[in-house]
C-alpha cells in the first residue's frame, strides 16, 4: 500500500504550571529561562579566564579547516535503509550522525534531529566552529526519505542551512519532509523557500499526533482518517514539544527572540526524548566540589520525567563546560548530564553534542565521554547506562514483547 499523507493532529493544550509544567516565558520580545538555575555568574575575581577564553576563541576560529583532515565515519547505509517498520522485533533505530544530529526511525517514519551536516556552524564561511568528522553519505538520496526534520534551537551547529537546503533539494524531501521546530523559527524556514505549510511551530508542552494515511483515503473526511488510525497503531507517533535551558540567535540582534527546545517522542513501544541543548544549572569559575548542590538547578527535567517518562532512550548533552561561569547556564557537564539522565528517568542514554565540531568552546573535542564515567562511578550508575557512541553507530531497540 502506498502512504501519502503525515497527518498532522494537534493535541489539547496541558495546564501550565511553573512547579509541575513550566510553560515558556517572554521579556518583551525576549524569551527568557524563567528558573534560578540560569542566574548569570561573573568570571571569578582577579582572574582573566574570560578573556583568556575569548583570546583562545578568537585565534582557534581562523584555523583554516582544510589543515584539520575531516576523518571518515562509517555509516551502516544498508542497515539504515533496510528498517522496516513492520519489523516484528524492532521497536526503533537510531544513528548519531555527530554533535546533536540524530536519525531516528520509528514506526514508519524518518526522523532527523539537529542536522549539522556540513562545513562550517557559522555565518561566514572562513571561520568559526567547524565539523572535523564526515558524515558518512554524500547525497540524501543514499538515506531514506526524510518525513521530519525537528529542531532544538536556531545556533549553527545546530541548524544549518546548506543542510536544510540539501534535504529539500532531494525530490522525494521536496514535498514530503516537515520541520517541527521551537516558537518564531517558523519564518526562518519560509525565508529559504519552505512552504509555510510543512513547517510547525511548537510552545513548550505542545504535543501533535502524527498519523501515516494511505493514498486511498480522503482526508478532507475525518471519519475515514480515524478508521485509517484505529486499523494500525504503527503508522502513528506523538511528538512532544518540551522545555530546556539554553537561549537562542544568529545574527547577534536576534538574541532570544526564537525559543529553543527539547523533543519526545512516543510510539506504541517506546518512548525517546532528545534534550537539545541545555544547561542544568549556572556555576561560579571555581566551585569546590561539595558545593555544587547548593546552586539551584533547572526543574523541568523532573517535569518532563513525570509527565512524558520514564524514557527508553534519551539523548543528552555533555558539554562544553570552559569556563564555568559562560557555559554552565546553557551547557551541561558530565555531572549534570547524569542529573539530567536521573531526573527525567531515562532507562539509556546516548551522549551528544561532543566529538565532532572543532572550536565550538575551548574544550578539547574529546571531551565527555571519561568525565561521564567519572560522574557514573560517583553515583554507582552502571556505564552502560548512559554512554558515548562513535559516529555511524547504530542503536536498536527491542519491542517489549
Ligand atoms: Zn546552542
Amino acid at each position: 500500500m502506498e502512504y501519502k499523507y503525515n497527518y498532522l493532529k494537534k493535541l489539547p493544550e496541558r495546564q501550565k504550571d511553573p512547579e509541575t509544567c513550566c510553560g515558556s516565558t517572554k521579556q518583551g520580545k525576549k524569551y527568557i529561562n524563567p528558573w534560578p538555575s540560569a542566574t548569570p555568574r561573573a568570571a571569578a575575581k582577579n582572574s582573566n579566564i574570560g578573556s583568556e577564553f575569548l583570546k583562545a576563541y578568537i585565534k582557534n576560529a581562523f584555523v583554516e579547516r582544510e589543515k584539520n583532515t575531516s576523518l571518515k565515519v562509517d555509516l551502516d547505509l544498508k542497515s539504515i535503509n533496510e528498517y522496516h517498520e513492520d519489523d516484528k522485533n524492532i521497536a526503533m533505530q537510531l544513528t548519531w550522525l555527530g554533535h546533536a544530529a540524530f536519525l531516528l526511525q520509528i514506526n514508519t517514519f524518518t526522523i532527523l534531529f539537529d542536522p549539522f551536516l556540513s562545513g562550517r556552524a557559522s555565518p561566514i564561511s572562513f571561520a568559526g566552529p567547524y565539523r572535523c568528522r564526515g558524515r558518512g553519505f554524500k547525497k540524501f538520496s543514499e538515506l531514506p526519505p526524510i518525513d521530519f526534520v525537528i529542531l532544538s534551537h536556531n545556533h549553527y551547529d545546530h541548524l544549518d542551512k546548506k543542510t536544510i537546503k540539501e534535504i529539500y533539494a532531494d525530490k522525494r524531501n521536496k514535498k514530503r519532509t516537515q520541520v517541527f521546530c521551537p516558537l518564531d523559527l517558523k519564518k526562518w524556514f519560509v525565508g529559504i523557500g519552505i512552504p509555510e505549510k510543512q513547517v510547525t511551530e511548537c510552545d513548550w508542552w505542545d504535543e501533535h499526533e502524527v498519523i501515516r494515511i494511505p493514498e486511498s483515503v480522503d482526508i478532507t473526511n475525518e471519519e475515514a482518517i480515524n478508521e485509517a488510525l484505529n486499523s494500525s497503531s504503527n503508522r502513528k507517533i506523538t511528538i512532544c514539544t518540551v522545555p530546556n535551558q539554553h537561549f537562542s540567535g544568529r545574527t547577534g540582534s536576534d538574541n532570544n527572540e526564537t525559543l529553543w527546545a527539547g523533543w519526545v517522542i512516543k510510539s506504541q513501544d517506546i518512548t525517546y526524548y532528545f534534550a537539545g541543548d541545555t544547561g542544568y544549572r549556572s556555576l561560579p569559575d571555581i566551585c569546590p566540589e561539595e558545593e555544587i548542590e547548593n546552586y539551584p538547578y533547572c526543574p523541568v527535567f523532573k517535569q518532563i520525567g513525570n509527565i512524558h517518562g520514564p524514557f527508553d532512550i534519551a539523548c543528552i548533552p555533555v558539554g562544553p563546560v570552559i569556563p564555568p561561569h559562560m557555559m554552565s547556564v546553557v551547557h551541561t557537564t558530565a555531572g549534570d548530564a547524569v542529573n539530567i539522565h536521573l531526573d527525567c528517568k531515562s532507562k539509556h542514554s546516548i551522549a551528544m553534542h561532543w566529538g565532532t565540531v572543532e572550536n565550538l568552546g575551548v574544550d578539547n573535542i574529546e571531551s565527555g565521554p571519561a568525565e561521564l564515567r567519572e560522574a557514573l562511578d560517583k553515583k554507582n550508575i552502571p556505564h552502560e547506562e548512559f554512554h558515548d557512541v562513535y559516529i555511524g553507530q547504530i542503536i536498536k531497540l527491542e519491542k517489549k514483547n
